[in-house]
């Protein structure tokens, strides 16, 4: 089990409150992305340039994990999604389903509150490239394990993609090919959450068409629809 410090707390969590499963500013259990976080706090000293704490209230029955931030995105406002692409097309969604409130505009401070909705990385720290390695992904699947069991009403998870899929599924104890990733998919875990699979609403994947605005809304739909059953 991993130390951890961070933020959240009642209602809408933010920078600097403590908190399980969220990482210390100057976290070192990954070298490679410590190393990373200190060459970009000399390229862009204006960035966040640490862990990216987890968004939204602690009693959210759902939680969306994504893989890691973005350089330019969460990296540098501070808050999962917030600042790149993906974080265009994931909160438009949310908005539209009322797991938001308010408007989003790619700055943490931009007022957005989650509606019973949570959002987290299954890695903390930037990666170069966006690639965390595996052994990364393992280290801070602690964080995660952490913020999971932090959750008293968390009954639905959202894996962005198989790497998140992966965590997810590690951390309730099972092998990762014991619960496959797809698209679409609705998995129920030993412990009665109910694990959603979507592409990752990455630029790429939206540009290559692998996953279009209404592949992700279709995902929304149902975790919808589950919730209110
Ligand atoms: S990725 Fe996670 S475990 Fe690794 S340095 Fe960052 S916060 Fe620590």
């Amino acid at each position: 089990m991993v130390k951890a410090q961070g933020q959240s707390g009642p209602g809408q969590p933010g920078p600097g409150q403590p908190g399980p499963g969220q990482p210390g500013p100057d976290c070192a259990l990954c070298p490679r992305l410590e190393a990373f976080r200190r060459d970009n706090r000399n390229l862009y000293p204006s960035f966040h340039n640490a862990p990216v704490p987890s968004f939204g209230p602690r009693d959210a029955r759902l939680l969306i994990v994504g893989l890691a931030p973005g350089l330019k995105g969460a990296n540098q406002t501070g808050r999962p999604f917030t600042g790149d692409y993906a974080g265009d097309l994931l909160y438009a969604t949310l908005l539209k389903f009322g797991l938001a409130e308010g408007s989003y505009d790619r700055h943490a401070g931009d007022g957005l509150r989650l509606v019973d909705c949570r959002i987290t990385n299954a890695v903390r720290c930037v990666p170069p490239q966006n690639k965390p390695t595996p052994q990364e992904i393992t280290t801070c699947r602690d964080f995660l394990e952490e913020e999971i069991a932090a959750l008293p009403r968390l009954r639905f998870i959202l894996a962005l993609g198989a790497i998140a899929h992966a965590a997810v599924v590690k951390v309730q104890g099972l092998p990762a090919a014991r619960v496959r990733f797809g698209h679409g998919a609705l998995h129920e875990l030993p412990s009665g959450v109910m694990l959603a699979d979507s592409y990752h609403c990455s630029r790429y994947n939206t540009n290559t068409g692998r996953l279009t605005a209404e592949m992700f809304e279709a995902v929304f739909a149902r975790i919808r629809e589950v919730m209110k059953a």
